[in-house]
């Protein structure tokens, strides 16, 4: 199994990608939890998606062109060169899988807060949070610049931990699913949010981040393990808003409805 996954890796990664997508895709048009609000600067739904799915395929391209920016070269640089901690503990491939899952993201959940509160990579991950609308495209609406710094970050963790590559491979096709999932439009029962919240983090649960009231923004962290926010008291249970209003006050809409506008969003100065 190990063997294979390294083998087929991109296109393992692109299937699970792609079939989520298209599976949330689908479940919000069963179960959507918000209805789209066209507005003059955003009239279709679909156009803003593609949008946000042009900006997944432009960070792909710089992901690829930058070679040194990968986690996967670290990881396998530090596993042949016997570095990090991980080779450096006596530990069974088991416990390495996991704790490289668990430990992974932690480390992305102290990056996503880190980002909101550092002025210039506040400015990046805006063009996270200026989307008005919260749905699965969402998740795949980033500033180049915030994943190649957010892929130098998981580099230099897989290198100090010496991750094994089938562990990070795993956490990152994980990672991706579950930001898909929890930014999905969709409503699930209570009893199932429940749930699923006691161990990951739900549409719901995330919801709450891209709320406009600041504090509300400022929480919840988690993109795959909810357990983080709870420990490091960073937890809203559910929005003070109801319903809840998505987005940021501090951007001009104007200047979000392009890719263009997006990637200059960060030195873009609201007009008064
Ligand atoms: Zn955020
Ligand atoms: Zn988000």
């Amino acid at each position: 199994m190990t063997q294979w996954l390294l083998e087929n890796e991109s296109i393992t990664r692109l299937s699970v990608f792609l079939g989520t997508l298209i599976t949330m895709l689908v479940l919000e048009k069963a179960l959507p939890n918000r209805l789209w609000q066209p507005s003059l600067v955003q009239p279709s739904l679909a156009k803003r998606q593609l949008l946000n799915l042009s900006l997944t395929v432009l960070n792909t391209v710089a992901l690829r062109a930058l070679p040194f920016a990968s986690a996967a070269t670290a990881s396998l640089w530090a596993t042949t060169n016997n570095f990090g901690l991980f080779q450096w503990l006596d530990l069974s491939s088991t416990a390495k899988f996991a704790l490289t899952i668990f430990l992974l993201d932690l480390c992305i959940y102290w990056q996503h807060r880190y980002f909101h509160h550092n002025a210039f990579l506040w400015n990046l991950h805006k063009v996270h949070h200026c989307d008005t609308h919260l749905d699965a495209s969402t998740a795949l609406r980033f500033h180049p610049l915030e994943i190649i710094i957010s892929m130098l970050v998981k580099s230099l963790v897989a290198v100090l931990l010496g991750v094994p590559l089938i562990g990070l491979i795993a956490f990152e096709i994980l990672l991706n699913a579950s930001a898909l999932f929890n930014h999905a439009n969709i409503k699930l029962n209570k009893a199932t949010d429940r749930t699923l919240r006691a161990i990951i983090v739900t549409p719901d649960m995330h919801t709450v981040h891209h709320s406009t009231d600041k504090q509300e923004t400022n929480s919840n962290y988690g993109f795959f393990l909810s357990i983080w926010d709870r420990i490091f008291a960073s937890y809203t249970a559910s929005s003070k808003l109801q319903p809840t209003k998505i987005g940021i006050t501090e951007v001009d809409p104007n200047d979000t409805n392009s890719v263009y506008k997006l990637l200059k969003l960060p030195v873009t100065k609201k007009s008064a």
